[in-house]
C-alpha cells in the first residue's frame, strides 16, 4: 500500500500501563504498513515514574524520548496533567478532576508545538482522554478513538449512556440485562463506571466520551471480530467499531518484532523466563492482578494458602504501590520459605513471555482486558477474579461467550476464600473439565490468531483506515 511518506500520526494517552501498551501496539502496525512516524503523547508523571522505576538506559534505548531523530519511527512527548510531579496519584479524584481541567491546555500547547514542525493526518485518543477530542478538533486534525476494551463493553456503555436499550434498575447487582449480540447478564457484569455505585468522577469521564462521540471520525478496538462476532455485528447499525486487534506483541502471533520498542513502568524480571525453563509443561499458575489492583492482605493471604495447598508451581507478580495512600501488603510469615522449591514471587515480570511459556498452566488474572486478550491469543486457560471498571465484564466474557477458564465466586466479604480458590484452580488443571477449558481456550486462539493475518477482518480494517487517512475525507461509518 503507498502510503505518504510524511503521514504522521499522534496519539494520546493516559500513562497507565494498561493504557499506553495497545497503543504503542497499534502505533507498530501502522509503522509496519508505511505511516511513517507516530507521537505518543503522554503525562510527565510518566516519564518521571519510569525514570525512577526502570533503568534510565531503558527509557532512553527504546523510547527516544523527544528525540525525533530515531529510527524507530516512534516518539514520546510529554504535556502536564495539571499536577506537581510529587503529588500522589492514588488520589484519583483530584488526578482526574484536574487533568479534565488542566489537560487540554497542556496538550493544545504542545500540539501547536509539534504542529509547527509537522502535518498530522489524525490524533488517535483512546477513552480516558476524553476531552482529547476537542482539543483535536480545534486543531483541526481528525480524530480516532482507540477503544482499548472489549467491544462488548464499548457497546454496554454505548447502548447505557446514549439511551438505545431498556436497562434494569442499575441499583441491584443482581438485577438481568438483556442486550443485542451479548448473552443476558447480571447488572454486577455491566462495566462499572455505569453502576451508581462507583464515584462522580470515574462516570463522567465515560459519559464525556458518548457525548464526544459525534466527532470522532473513526472508532478502532484492540479486540478482534472472530471472537466478538456478534457484538461487533450487533453495533454497526449504531456507531460500528472496527476492530483491529488483538493488539499485542507481534511475537504472540509468531512475527518477529519490528523492534524491542516498549514502555514498561517497572523493571521486568527476565529471571522468571529461565526459572519456566526448568519446570514442565501445563505445570505452573501465573498469578497477577495487573498494574493497578492493589490487594487486600485478606486475598494476598487466600491466594497464598491455596497456592501452598495446590501443592503446583507458581509464579505470583506482586507490584510495587502506586502511590503512598497505597501500601503493598506483606505475605504470610514462612509462606515463601514453605514454597521456595516451586514458587515464585517478582515484582513485575514480561507477562507476555510468560504467558506464552509452555510450563505455564492457567492464570490467575483480574481480567484487564490487556491480559484478557493475551490469554486469548496464547491459549492459556484463566481464572478470573475481576474487580473494577470492564475486568467483570471481561470476565462475564471469559465465563460465557469464550468459555476459557472459570470464573471465582465471591463470599459475603466480596472476595474468593481460600477452598474457592483451590476450587478454581483444579477445575482448571484436572480432569474433563479442565481438558474442556483448554480446548476451547485452543479454538479461542487459533480464531484470535486468523484475523491479523494478509486477509484477516483486523489487517483489513487498519488497511481501511490508513487508506481513509491517505484520502484525507474520512468517512464516519
Ligand atoms: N503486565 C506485565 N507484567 C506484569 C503484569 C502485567 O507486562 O507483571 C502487562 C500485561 O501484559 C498487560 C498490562 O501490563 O499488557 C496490564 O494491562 P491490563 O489491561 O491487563 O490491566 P491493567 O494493568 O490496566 O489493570
Amino acid at each position: 500500500m503507498a502510503v505518504d511518506e510524511r503521514m504522521r500520526v499522534l496519539m494520546v494517552s493516559m500513562s497507565l500501563q494498561g493504557h499506553i501498551n495497545p497503543m504503542f501496539k497499534l502505533a507498530k502496525h501502522l509503522l509496519s504498513k508505511g505511516v511513517h512516524h507516530v507521537t505518543i503523547a503522554t503525562t510527565e508523571d510518566g516519564r518521571d515514574h519510569m525514570l525512577k522505576n526502570t533503568k534510565p538506559s531503558n527509557i532512553t534505548n527504546n523510547t527516544n524520548l523527544n528525540n525525533s531523530n530515531n529510527d524507530s519511527g516512534m516518539e514520546l512527548v510529554f504535556f502536564s496533567d495539571g499536577l506537581s510531579l510529587d503529588f500522589d496519584r492514588s488520589d484519583t479524584e483530584s488526578m482526574v478532576n484536574t487533568i479534565r481541567e488542566k489537560g487540554p491546555k497542556n496538550l493544545s500547547t504542545l500540539i501547536t508545538d509539534l504542529t509547527k514542525v509537522h502535518n498530522y493526518s489524525c490524533v488517535i485518543v483512546n477513552p480516558f482522554v476524553p476531552w482529547a477530542i476537542d482539543v483535536a478538533v480545534e486543531h483541526g486534525i481528525p480524530c480516532a478513538l482507540l477503544w482499548i476494551q472489549a467491544c462488548a463493553a464499548y457497546s454496554i456503555y454505548y447502548r447505557y449512556l446514549k439511551n438505545i436499550n431498556p436497562f434494569p434498575n442499575m441499583d441491584d447487582l443482581n438485577e438481568k440485562v438483556h442486550l443485542p449480540g451479548l448473552p443476558p447478564f447480571e447488572v454486577r457484569d455491566s462495566p462499572s463506571f455505569i453502576l451508581p455505585t462507583t464515584p462522580c468522577h470515574f462516570r463522567l469521564v465515560m459519559k464525556e466520551l458518548f457525548e464526544a462521540m459525534d466527532k470522532v471520525n473513526w472508532v478502532l478496538g484492540t479486540s478482534c471480530y472472530e471472537i466478538e462476532e456478534e457484538i461487533v455485528n450487533s453495533m454497526a447499525s449504531l456507531t460500528p467499531i472496527y476492530p483491529v486487534g488483538p493488539l499485542v506483541s507481534p511475537f504472540l502471533l509468531g512475527e518477529k518484532e519490528r523492534s524491542d520498542i516498549s514502555v514498561d513502568m517497572w523493571i521486568p524480571e527476565d529471571s522468571c523466563i529461565e526459572w519456566l525453563d526448568t519446570l514442565p509443561d501445563s505445570s505452573v499458575i501465573y498469578v497477577s492482578f495487573g498494574s493497578l489492583i492493589a490487594l487486600s492482605q485478606k486475598q494476598v493471604d487466600n491466594i497464598a494458602v491455596a497456592l501452598k495447598n495446590s501443592k503446583k508451581a507458581f509464579l505470583w507478580v506482586i507490584k510495587p504501590s502506586n502511590g503512598e495512600s497505597n501500601h503493598a501488603p506483606e505475605l504470610p510469615n514462612e509462606f515463601l520459605e514453605e514454597t521456595k522449591e516451586r514458587g515464585l514471587v517478582v515484582k513485575w515480570c514480561p507477562q507476555e513471555k510468560v504467558l506464552m511459556h509452555p510450563s505455564v498452566a492457567c492464570f490467575i488474572t483480574h481480567c484487564g482486558w490487556n491480559s484478557t486478550l493475551e490469554t486469548l491469543v496464547t491459549g492459556v486457560p484463566v481464572i478470573a477474579w475481576p474487580f473494577w471498571t470492564d475486568q467483570a465484564t471481561n470476565a462475564m466474557l471469559m465465563e460465557k461467550v469464550f468459555r476459557n477458564g472459570v470464573r471465582a465466586k465471591y463470599g459475603e466479604d466480596g472476595t474468593a476464600n481460600v477452598e474457592e480458590i483451590e476450587r478454581c484452580i483444579k477445575d482448571v488443571t484436572e480432569g474433563p473439565r479442565a481438558e474442556e477449558i483448554k480446548k476451547r481456550a485452543m479454538e479461542m486462539k487459533e480464531l484470535a490468531l486468523r484475523t491479523l493475518q494478509e486477509d484477516g477482518t483486523s489487517n483489513n480494517n487498519i488497511n481501511k483506515f490508513i487508506t481513509d487517512l491517505i484520502v484525507g475525507n474520512p468517512a464516519r461509518a
